[in-house]
């Protein structure tokens, strides 16, 4: 979705409400599509006092790859974030987004939020216990008997 923000940033106190749905399905991360359900986009932009605010919300039912023992399984992913909107950039900052024409677009933005926020290993429970490294038997499901055999 591409947000027309040029009213928003010339009158203090307008406000747009966001509230869509995103189809990722074909968005590929290595091998495996991790939102294959609509991606739920509840927010708002605002001004207040000449500032422009965008906040979030972002829900759906991702399904991800265990980076320890690589079984698929599913996870509600709910995050919220937020982020000011300037149109030109006065000081160095990494903080705030550009939008020079006062379009955004929301949906790449939305993309590049959810993939930050993933853990850099993402694992199907803390405990998870992993492959084994002879074998390879999924340690979570049965012992394997390479242990035991010393
Ligand atoms: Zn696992
Ligand atoms: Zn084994």
């Amino acid at each position: 979705m591409l947000l027309e923000l040029k009213q928003l940033f010339d009158v203090v106190d307008d406000e747009k409400r966001i509230d869509y749905s995103l189809d990722l399905s074909d968005y590929r991360l290595f091998q495996n599509c991790p939102f294959p359900k609509p991606v739920k986009i509840k927010g708002k932009v605002f001004n207040r006092a000449g500032i422009v605010t965008l906040q979030l919300d972002v829900s759906t039912e991702a399904v991800f790859v265990c980076d320890r023992c690589l079984d698929e399984f599913q996870q509600p992913f709910h995050e919220q974030f937020e982020h000011i909107l300037v149109r030109k950039l006065n000081s160095q900052s990494d903080d705030y987004i550009v939008v020079e024409d006062a379009r955004l677009d929301l949906d790449e933005l939305v993309l590049s939020d959810m993939l930050l926020s993933l853990p850099t290993k993402i694992l199907c429970s803390e405990d998870c216990r992993g492959l084994c490294v002879n074998c390879g038997a999924n340690l979570n499901v049965a012992d394997c008997e390479c242990g035991k055999q010393e």
